[in-house]
């Protein structure tokens, strides 16, 4: 007879299907020909669990245990209620045969949708691209203000030039193949429904070395890194071509992917699963595509973008050297870009690579939105010369500096905690337990506001656009359009923690009131 690791009787936690959350369950019994036992749910829905997706329970405090009680019940009936009311044929239960390994789920769950659901995808889908355009051209005019709004609309020909594509081709092949380089440090992700943890290979900052060294030798070989500016706008063109392409790879490639690795974001509308994108971890064997395109040619490519208008700059103002306000656009968003690629593993457990699929809104995000609308700053300046001063610089620095520290410790905090919660350097923090296993930190850079790595973010993007001046809107757009996104995604993250924690996430909420902006928001 096969051995079984639990017994009838025996209160464990049983993960619940398609998500990676697990509740207090009760062994009903076992069937030794499938191998799966049989659980029920503390609201009563019974499943059939394979042994994997069964954990033995932690013994918690009084006062926690409490808050699991609570907690765990709500989501599920919930959850039960709504499927018998919306569909027949979203029964999360059978009890029939079902092939070894697998949850018996049958049809995607249906749910809230973000981001205004399809509406709301079909407009940012249509709105994005438009965007870009309408602020590269705004930004080329030599009074970029609000009553020259909207830049009169270029010929053809200065959108589209095949050689542009084959540039911009090469660009993110040439990436593709640092990323593929079997150096660097192989890192795991977080388990997936199936248990299964990913490998990631964490090569970002050799890929970022390897570029600066292509570079520099390119331009000792005379290439002009001129031809980049001169056709920016066919450049980006080129990059929202390739990411609408992309896009549409990704989509019809995941209509083959098994159940188990679709995003829990994606909804089963195909404009909305085109939008946020349907398979959770696209991947070409080893390499993944999602993991790749968030940090490398569109990071390394802003960077790249900033230093072509650095020079530009002197080109074109016959300066000696870059202005001070150049050097320090340039200088503060290298230091994000290399920040990044240094804690590259941290992206592991971020939202993007662990809740959101990989569809139009990251690829167009990973690959247009960023290159080209976050060194809006420097391509400003290119044309809009800004005279800094040395006292009203010293006062940016130190506010860079602020925001970067608040950033960097916040997420250096979270990761170290969720790496290993027992790590004695983190001892000195509060916590409290949630019915999942994990727990969440109270005190601490976590115990000041919500996110105060949005914060810090948020602060540092100021610290980027005031070295433009007050002459003109434009260069503040990131930090306006930035402020939207993060309270946005702020949002997006607190409903997904509620879901998560129900109980232990309200006192979180209770203990740390503010979410972003202390004893503001
Ligand atoms: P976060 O790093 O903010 O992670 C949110 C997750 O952290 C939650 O889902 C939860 O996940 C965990 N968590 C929340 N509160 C606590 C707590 N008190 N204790 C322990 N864990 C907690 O996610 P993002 O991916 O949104 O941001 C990562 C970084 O990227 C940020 O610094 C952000 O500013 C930056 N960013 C930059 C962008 C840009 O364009 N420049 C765009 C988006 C983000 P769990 O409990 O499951 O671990």
């Amino acid at each position: 007879m096969p051995s079984r690791k639990f017994v009838e009787g025996e209160v464990v936690r049983g993960r619940w299907p398609g998500s990676s959350l697990y509740y207090e369950v009760e062994i009903l019994s076992h069937d030794n020909k499938s191998q799966l036992y049989t659980v029920k749910y503390k609201d009563g829905t019974e499943l059939e669990l394979k042994e994997s997706d069964i954990k033995e329970r932690i013994i918690l405090s009084t006062e926690d245990r409490y808050i699991v009680t609570q907690y765990s019940l709500r989501p599920r009936r919930e959850e039960v209620k709504a499927k018998e009311i919306e569909s027949e044929e979203q029964n999360l239960v059978t009890k029939g045969p079902a092939p070894l390994g697998t949850f018996q789920v049958t049809t995607p769950q249906r749910k809230d949708l973000e981001f205004g659901g399809v509406p709301g995808a079909v407009l940012i889908m249509l709105g994005l691209p438009a965007c870009v355009l309408l602020l590269l051209l705004q930004c080329r005019q030599k009074d970029p203000g609000l009553l020259h709004f909207p830049p009169p609309l270029p010929a053809l020909h200065e959108l589209w030039e095949p050689r542009v594509c084959g540039v911009y081709l090469l660009w993110f092949f040439v990436q593709a193949l640092f990323h593929l380089l079997p150096v660097g440090k192989v890192a795991e992700g977080t388990p997936l429904v199936d248990g299964r943890r990913l490998q990631y290979r964490l090569n970002g900052l050799y890929a970022f070395i390897l570029t600066s060294a292509a570079l520099g030798a390119a331009v000792f070989w005379g290439v002009e890194l001129c031809y980049l500016y001169t056709h920016f706008l066919q450049l980006a063109l080129a990059a929202t071509g390739f990411s609408v392409l992309l896009s549409a790879y990704l989509y019809v490639r995941s209509l083959r992917a098994p159940r188990e690795e679709l995003s829990p974001a994606s909804s089963g509308n195909a404009v909305y699963d085109f939008f946020i994108g349907r398979e959770l971890n696209p991947r070409l064997g080893a390499f993944d595509l999602k993991f790749f395109c968030e940090l490398r040619p569109g990071l390394i490519g802003w960077v790249v973008i900033n230093l072509v208008m650095l020079l530009m700059e002197m080109k074109i103002q016959e300066r000696a050297a870059p202005s001070l306000a150049m050097i320090l656009v340039n200088s503060f968003q290298l230091l994000y870009v290399v920040d990044a690629l240094w804690n590259e593993e941290a992206l592991l457990t971020s939202m993007d690579i662990m809740h959101d699929g990989f569809g139009f809104m990251l690829a167009f995000g990973d690959l247009v939105w960023v290159p080209f609308t976050y060194s809006l700053q420097a391509f400003y300046l290119v044309s809009h010369p800004h005279d800094l001063s040395w006292p009203l610089a010293s006062v940016i620095i130190a506010l860079k500096l602020c925001g970067y520290v608040i950033f960097r410790c916040a997420n250096s905090q979270k990761n170290a905690f969720r790496k290993n919660p027992t790590d004695p350097k983190l001892a000195h923090l509060k916590t409290i337990h949630t019915s999942t296993g994990k727990s969440l930190l109270v005190s601490g850079w976590w115990g000041f506001v919500r996110h105060p790595n949005y914060l810090g973010d948020l602060i540092m993007a100021l610290a980027w656009s005031l070295p433009c001046g007050f002459n003109h809107l434009l260069p503040y757009f990131y930090i306006i359009y930035f402020t939207a996104l993060l309270i946005h995604r702020e949002a997006r993250d607190e409903h997904q923690c509620r879901r998560k924690y129900g109980l232990a996430w309200e006192k979180y909420c209770q203990r740390v009131p503010y979410r972003i902006f202390p004893y503001i928001y």
